[in-house]
């Protein structure tokens, strides 16, 4: 378990710190750590960099890798908050957004930081002489928000050249948060042609954390497979996954590859929630309620409310299948992506290990 992101073939510049925003997140822990390995000083911007049990890790990985690590608080909210994280950076990798599906008032809680925080922090690198690129961790949810989006993409699947024309306020505010996110940082990135702003567009994120208490959705799911509330069944709602490790690796391949440019769907496999459960059946399914058959959709939809779920999505997802494009992804930021069942493996694992799971809890 827990190997790194594989850097072959990408020669990262260690001659200029990197800034990472949200250096605390999931997604964010793992490529630090690949920064760090490679020798490059990254500035790690965070909400509160007194608050240890969230950045111990990545002090931790500093003290053992060839890089540097400095701290630096900053906010979403906040104009000019990453001004001084940012001096002197080359690359800025942009991952900061709220990732969390239970909001009470989405344009607060979801829009405003994510479409505030991106003007924010690519504002700064308009100001910022040093700053050649800005990687941007955009989402699948940019380009489609339910998996029925993908039967009327052209050819009956997701490229880059589509965008989410779906999500509201209303309905699934996330992917709508990361879809207004995106549009500004193209609208900034196309008034200036000093820095390049080169986009990662991940699906689902699975695979192990580096941070002691992950938040992210992604977790929330995964528990769900081990704690019996799927033990009936899960629903057939079509998704894509991608190992969090191999994600890492799309980042700095964005940063330091000369040659990319644009938005990258990366995305590892093209599938569903019962089947992400599924993978884990033979090694752990003597031991946890994993989910083992599709729900029938009308059983879904009736019980939708009571599991947080809107009936519009179990229509639009349910039984639709979700298909995506990566080829961008492997010819141009030269991905290769690890088995869905190690990712799950890993994953799932980590969660027993660290008590997060138990069967029946
Ligand atoms: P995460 O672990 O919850 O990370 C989110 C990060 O954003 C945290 O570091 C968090 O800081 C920071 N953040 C949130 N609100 C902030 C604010 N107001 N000011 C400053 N920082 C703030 O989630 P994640 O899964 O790693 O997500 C990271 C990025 O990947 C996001 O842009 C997300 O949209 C994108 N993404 C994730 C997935 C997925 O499946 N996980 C898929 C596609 C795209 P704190 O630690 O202080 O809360």
């Amino acid at each position: 378990m827990h190997q790194e992101p594989d850097l072959t073939g990408i020669t990262v510049d260690t001659s200029a710190p990197a800034l990472v925003t949200g250096a605390t997140g999931y997604v964010a822990g793992w490529l630090v750590k690949g920064l760090l390995d490679a020798g490059v000083t990254v500035h790690a911007a965070v909400r509160d960099p007194h608050n240890t049990a969230k950045i111990q890790h990545l002090l931790d990985f500093a003290e053992k890798a060839p890089g540097d690590i400095r701290f630096f608080a900053a906010d979403l909210l906040e104009d000019g908050s990453y001004s001084e994280a940012m001096a002197g950076c080359r690359v800025v990798f942009h991952t900061a957004s709220p990732f969390t599906t239970q909001v009470n008032d989405p344009q607060r809680e979801l829009v405003d930081p994510a479409v505030q925080g991106t003007r924010t922090v690519l504002r700064s690198a308009d100001a910022t002489p040093s700053v050649e690129r800005v990687v941007l961790t955009s989402s699948c949810a940019a380009i489609y928000t339910d998996a029925a989006d993908c039967a009327a993409a052209p050819g009956g699947r997701l490229t880059e050249e589509v965008w989410n024309t779906t999500a509201s306020l209303d309905h699934q505010p996330y992917s709508y948060s990361k879809l207004l996110a995106e549009r500004a940082a193209w609208q900034i990135a196309n008034a200036q042609d000093r820095w390049r702003l080169v986009v990662v567009n991940p699906s689902l994120v699975v695979g192990p954390a580096v941070n002691a208490q992950p938040t992210s959705e992604s977790f929330s799911i995964v528990r769900q497979f081990g704690d019996g509330t799927m033990r009936h069944g899960a629903p057939r709602a079509g998704l894509g996954a991608v190992d969090v490790r191999d994600l890492a690796r799309a980042h700095i391949a964005a940063g330091y590859l000369p040659d990319v440019r644009g938005r990258h769907i990366v995305s590892g496999h093209d599938t569903d929630v019962l089947e992400l459960a599924r993978v884990l059946l033979p090694r752990f399914g003597d031991r946890f309620p994993l989910p083992r058959r599709a729900l029938p959709k009308p059983l879904v939809w009736l019980a939708a409310p009571t599991a947080g779920l809107t009936r519009t999505f179990v229509s639009r997802n349910v039984n639709h299948p979700w298909h995506a494009d990566n080829g961008k992804s492997r010819r141009e930021l030269g991905m290769e992506y690890r088995r869905l069942r190690e990712s799950m493996e890993d994953m799932f694992e980590q969660l027993v290990e660290r008590g997060s799971v138990s069967p029946g809890k």
